[in-house]
C-alpha cells in the first residue's frame, strides 16, 4: 500500500504540492488526473524519492520513503537505502528512455544483471517471460529504432517489471504515442492491474481511468480536489472543478 500524507513540495517560490493526501491499497490501481502543471508528475516523483518532499510523509509498503524515524524525528536515509526503496518501485514515463544501442532483450536484462546481480542466463529467461507478457516475444533482438513507439513503451514496461517491483508508477505512458498504438499499451497495463499489481497511473485516458482504475483522484493547483471510486469520479464528479475539467477533456 501507498500512504501519502499531507505532502508539500515547492520549487523555489513555486508551491507545487500543497498538502496532498491519498492512499492506494495493496493491489489497487489509483489513477491521477488533472490539468497541466497541477503537480501530478511531481507527486509521482516524490513517491520514489526522485524529488524530496518539504513536509508530510510518504509510506510505501509500511516504510517511510527517504527517511527513517528516530526519537520522533525524521532523518534522511542513506543513499543505499534510498536505492533499495527505488528498486522496488517501477516507473514508466511518457518517453520510453530505452538504451538505443541495446536490443529489447538487452534493455530488459540490464538492471537485473547490473543492479540485482542476477546471472545472465536467468535474467534472459525471465526477460523472455516479460516480453511475452507485453506481447513482444518476437522482438527480443530488435533495437529501439526498429520498434514503434507503442512497442518501445511496452519494452519499457517489461524492463520495469524485470526489477520485480511491488509498486508501479506510470506518468502519462501513452501521451506521446500515435492514437492507434495507445490501445496495446493500455492493454498491457490492464493485464498488469488484473494480475494484482499496485499501480499509480497519471493519465489522460479517461476510459482507462474509469474501467481499470479502482480510484480516481483529480488534482488541481497542488491539491487533490476529489478522490473516490473511479466510476463515480469520472461519471458523476461531485466537485465543480472536476466537472469543468472532465467536460474539457471529453
Ligand atoms: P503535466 O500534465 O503538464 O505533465 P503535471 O501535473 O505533471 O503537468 P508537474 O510536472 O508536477 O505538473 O509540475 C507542476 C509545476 O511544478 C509546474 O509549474 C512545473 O513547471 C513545476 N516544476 C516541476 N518540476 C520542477 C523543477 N524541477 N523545478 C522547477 N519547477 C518545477
Ligand atoms: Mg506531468
Amino acid at each position: 500500500a501507498v500512504e501519502i500524507d499531507n505532502v508539500y513540495k515547492s520549487f523555489g517560490h513555486l508551491q507545487v504540492l500543497q498538502g496532498v493526501s491519498m492512499t492506494v491499497r495493496e493491489g489497487e490501481v489509483a489513477c491521477l488526473i488533472g490539468p497541466s502543471g497541477s503537480g501530478k508528475s511531481t507527486l509521482l516523483r516524490c513517491v520514489n524519492h526522485l524529488e524530496k518532499i518539504d513536509a508530510g510523509r510518504i509510506i510505501v509498503h509500511g516504510e517511510l520513503v527517504g527517511y527513517t524515524e528516530r526519537n520522533g524525528r525524521l532523518h534522511e536515509m542513506h543513499d543505499r537505502d534510498v536505492a533499495r526503496q527505488r528498486r522496488a518501485i517501477g516507473m514508466v514515463f511518457q518517453r520510453f528512455n530505452l538504451f538505443p544501442h541495446k536490443t529489447a532483450l538487452e534493455n530488459i536484462i540490464e538492471a537485473p544483471t547490473q543492479v540485482l546481480g542476477m546471472g545472465k542466463e536467468a535474467a534472459i529467461a525471465e526477460a523472455r517471460v516479460h516480453l511475452e507478457k507485453v506481447g513482444l516475444s518476437d522482438k527480443a533482438g530488435s533495437y529501439p529504432s526498429q520498434l514503434s513507439g507503442g512497442q518501445q513503451q511496452r519494452v519499457a514496461i517489461a524492463r520495469a517489471l524485470a526489477m520485480r517491483p511491488s509498486l508501479m508508477l506510470f506518468d502519462e505512458p501513452t501521451s506521446a504515442l500515435d492514437p492507434e498504438l495507445v490501445g496495446d499499451v493500455l492493454a498491457v497495463m490492464r493485464a498488469l492491474a488484473e494480475a494484482g499489481m499496485t499501480m499509480i497511473v497519471v493519465t489522460h485516458e479517461m476510459g482507462f481511468a474509469r474501467d481499470v482504475g479502482d480510484t480516481v483522484a483529480f488534482m488541481d493547483g497542488g491539491v487533490i480536489v476529489e478522490n473516490g471510486d473511479a466510476r463515480q469520479v469520472i461519471s458523476e464528479p461531485r466537485h465543480a472543478r472536476t466537472q469543468a475539467f472532465l467536460a474539457k477533456v471529453r
